[in-house]
């Protein structure tokens, strides 16, 4: 099936045009032109580019993600001009700042496509507003879906996940057969829980030949702000070539594997066989739509590629990226404050230096710490999951997320932080995704080598996760005892509390908060 791999495939694209005498403002993630404005545009354009920095400032920015954003602006300002754009480039510490420049000199008309970040268009009116100009907003078409064809699907009846999956492969016709989806069944995820045997070896990630820009924006990064992460080996795709790059090698390599492997971890594995493509695709440098295309393609060429493996990566780019874009807008501003479960601890210090001898934590911080990057089980059951289990104020858990990893943008890390991480919210999740050191140590090798005992609950070598879990039902058990997907786990709960058991339980995870308290966890 051929389908525009620039724009939406599900809803209707819009349809505009750009005036000559107009000017297309594009933000740092809107780094296209086969999309938006300059896609709608019949020739070569002015374009305004603003470098703000002050964002950069208010929290510790891993280094590679601010070098990653700054590098990619400069590159698709180099990439515009080449193509014979006429393109203001304007640095300047903040947006109201840039606009004020611009308008000083232009009285000409903006253009802009609106970002999937919360309050953005209304923000960004003001702005313009009060530097005396004006602007006309069309739709972001970075996405595979329109916001209308989700609000129409959704009717007000709340959103499962599932359902807009498969209503999403029947709308695109992606993996379908005539009489329904390809090999007879809507979703392999059962055959995705793989662990790999000992002798597997990760299939190569893609690396880049960065010139001058990305290594001069990487000195002064780090020069400019105060970062947190590894400041040298700065090694993700910056331009749409090397984003190509990225996907093609991905297709080529990593993607027979992916499906088996896709919930498993490893220590000194970052990657294992994950796609890595969400920092290029939150930028714009590469459509969802073309990873969709180019997965499905692959899995009808060649046999190596199992659906497991093609349509387990198409449910995360046609299913959980679009659904939690549309959840983010329907659930905002209420998700980025929700915490119905009351954690209020403060997020551990290990978040920020790995100091722990609990193996899965300390992998999973140090391969955030490398590159801004973890997998996607990674962030879910390790660093979410202790938080949740730890009781950390949702909001503060998300500020680290956003700082700390590449890909984080407000729209994708709310819904999967708060929500799916912690349950904060009740807009899509049907329980929190929480477990004892039973599934890392199930779908990982960390235990392998953990000073804790993961089949421990008490007791000073006892795995804190397994205290913690405990610790977790008892205390919430008021909000989520009568949810009938947490019986099982309440019947346990029973039983410990019928010997005594939680009483121990409870007096460990004061011990435990005692040695976060002196480092010593
Ligand atoms: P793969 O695992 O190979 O998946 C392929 C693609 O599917 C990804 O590139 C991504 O674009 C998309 N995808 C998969 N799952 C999701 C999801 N739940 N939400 C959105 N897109 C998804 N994703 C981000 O892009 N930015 C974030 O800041 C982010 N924070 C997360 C925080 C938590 C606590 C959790 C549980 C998930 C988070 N995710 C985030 C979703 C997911 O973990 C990442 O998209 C994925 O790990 C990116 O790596 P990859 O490209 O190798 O993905």
């Amino acid at each position: 099936m051929s389908r525009n791999q620039h724009q939406p495939i599900v809803g209707t694209a819009p349809e505009y045009t750009v005036d000559t005498d107009e000017v297309v403002w594009l933000l740092g993630t809107q780094l296209s032109e086969r999309s938006g404005p300059l896609a709608h545009a019949d020739g070569p354009r002015r374009v305004l580019l603003i470098e703000a920095r002050d964002f950069a400032r208010r929290k510790p920015y891993h280094h590679h993600k601010l070098t990653l954003v700054f590098a990619a602006m400069r590159r698709f300002r180099d990439r515009l001009r080449a193509a014979g754009h006429d393109v203001t480039y304007i640095q300047a510490e903040t947006f109201a700042d840039g606009l004020d420049r611009f308008f000083a000199e232009s009285d000409a008309r903006l253009v802009a496509m609106e970002s999937p970040s919360y309050g953005s268009r209304r923000r960004r009116s003001k702005l313009v507003d009060a530097a005396g100009g004006t602007v006309r907003f069309v739709e972001n078409e970075l996405f595979a879906s329109t916001k209308t064809a989700f609000d129409e699907w959704a009717d007000g009846d709340g959103f499962e996940h599932e359902q807009f999956y498969r209503w999403m492969r029947q709308e695109s016709g992606v993996l379908m057969a005539s009489d329904g989806p390809v090999g007879g069944s809507w979703n392999y995820d059962e055959q995705n829980r793989e662990f790999p045997p000992e002798e597997w070896e990760t299939p190569p990630a893609s690396t880049f030949d960065h010139g001058e820009t990305v290594m001069e924006t990487a000195t002064w990064v780090a020069d400019e702000f105060e970062t947190w992460g590894e400041s040298s080996g700065f090694d993700w795709p910056v331009t749409r070539e090397q984003a190509r790059k990225q996907l093609r090698q991905f297709v080529a390599v990593r993607l027979p594997e992916f499906g088996p492997y896709q919930d498993a971890m490893r220590t000194d594995d970052w990657a294992m066989a994950h796609a890595l493509l969400s920092p290029a695709l939150n930028l714009g440098l590469l459509h969802p739509v073309e990873a969709v295309e180019a997965i499905e393609s692959a899995y009808h060429d060649r046999p190596a590629v199992g659906l497991p493996s093609a349509e387990g990566c198409i449910r995360q780019l046609l299913g959980w990226r679009e659904f939690m874009r549309h959840v983010y807008r329907e659930a905002m501003p209420d998700l980025a404050r929700a915490n119905r479960l009351d954690g209020a601890e403060p997020l551990p210090d290990i978040y920020w230096n790995g100091d722990t001898e609990m193996t899965c934590l300390r992998e999973t911080v140090g391969d955030v710490h490398e590159r801004g990057y973890a997998h996607h089980i990674q962030r879910l059951m390790v660093l979410a999951n202790f938080a949740a289990l730890w009781g950390v104020e949702p909001s503060e858990l998300n500020d680290w997320f956003h700082a700390t990893f590449v890909d984080a943008y407000h729209w994708v890390t709310t819904p999967n932080v708060v929500e799916m991480g912690q349950y904060a919210h009740g807009a899509f999740a049907t329980k929190p995704y929480v477990s004892s050191a039973n599934y890392i140590d199930g779908m990982s090798n960390y235990c392998d080598s953990c000073r804790y005992d993961q089949s421990a609950t008490t007791g000073e070598d006892a795995c804190p996760y397994n205290a913690l879990y405990w610790d977790f039902l008892d205390r919430n058990e008021e909000d989520l005892r009568s949810n009938h997907r947490m019986g099982l786990m309440y019947g346990h709960v029973d039983d410990k509390r019928d010997d005594e058991e939680m009483e121990a339980i409870r007096k460990r995870v004061k011990g435990l908060r005692e040695m976060e308290a002196d480092n010593d966890l």
